[in-house]
């Protein structure tokens, strides 16, 4: 008996599993008082290592994936934010659309809790073992031209496209350098068809032209983005203006005009804009 305990024990150190060796003596107890049987035993030790290993895995990887502060769908106040499908949120919480390497568009004014929901899909995401990078367009051209000018400009598209989620917030709202929306062109193209992306813009895609200071790229651009797309518009006040609703002009408060989406020129299958997979 006491051989054998010090062989689990010597087994638990080698494997690295210090959760279960911490759990071994209480687990013991309850065995040996009857309360649990030799099954349970073992359920409850591997279930403490590995619960332990999973919150430490997504503690890692949410940072790696710069999914800081993470939120959650549970944090979200749909009632808010009336003109929005909550069940169409927690459809797309399925991730499916991940799987499908499809896009989603958050489109709203500011404060419409774009980020918290792009940032709470990618929490999603991460939990379930996805690798998801998350960051701001600027944030993107800005790492994407210092790799071009490195000489690395492959490497970094290829590092970029290895995660089955991207998340690219707050389109729209710096203006671009110079050949940035070529680089990020080139990324959106390596990724098209092959993994998942969230974008979030207070723009509408008819003001994509003037938000990447080139029509071209942008139409190339909304091509390949619009293709297998869903496209969720929030039209609602400021979140982070909630408490000063007296305080904002009338004609800024809600309702913000983004534009619909222009219908893509595309040969062949047709677009699924806004169409609702739930
Ligand atoms: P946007 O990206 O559309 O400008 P954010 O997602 O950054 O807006 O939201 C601004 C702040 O308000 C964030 O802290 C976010 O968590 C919070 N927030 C926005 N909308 C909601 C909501 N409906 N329920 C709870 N928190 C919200
Ligand atoms: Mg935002």
């Amino acid at each position: 008996m006491t051989q054998t305990l010090d062989r689990i024990r010597a087994s638990l150190v080698g494997l690295r599993m210090p959760c279960a060796l911490e759990a071994l003596d209480h687990t013991m107890r309850q065995l040996e008082r009857g309360e649990i049987g030799a099954l349970e035993a073992i359920d409850a030790l591997l279930a403490e290592e590995h619960a332990t290993r999973e919150t430490r895995r997504i503690g890692v990887s949410l940072k790696t994936a710069r999914l800081t502060p993470p939120k959650t769908l549970e944090s979200f106040d749909f009632t808010f934010q009336p003109s929005l499908d909550r069940g169409r949120i927690m459809a797309l919480a399925q991730l499916d659309f991940v799987a499908r390497a499809e896009v989603v568009h958050f489109l709203g004014p500011p404060g419409t809790g774009k980020s918290h929901l792009a940032t709470a899909l990618g929490v999603a995401a991460v939990k379930a073992g996805r690798r998801v990078y998350r960051a701001t367009l600027a944030e993107l051209i800005e790492a994407l031209g210092r790799a071009e000018r490195e000489g690395r400009l492959i490497e970094k598209i290829r590092f970029l496209g290895r995660s089955s989620l991207l998340i690219v917030d707050e389109i729209g709202y710096l203006p671009i350098t110079p050949g940035g929306a070529n680089l990020f062109f080139q990324l959106v193209n390596a990724r098209y068809e092959k993994g998942a992306m969230i974008l979030t813009s207070n723009r509408g895609f008819a003001e994509w032209g003037e938000v990447f200071g080139d029509p071209v790229v942008a139409t190339a651009l909304l091509d390949r983005l619009l293709h297998h797309a869903v496209v969720v518009q929030i039209e609602g006040a400021s979140y982070r203006l909630r408490a000063h609703t007296d305080l904002i002009p009338e004609h800024t408060r809600s309702h913000a005009a983004i534009t619909p989406p222009p219908p893509p020129k595309r040969r062949g299958r047709p677009p699924k804009i806004g169409a609702a997979h739930a």
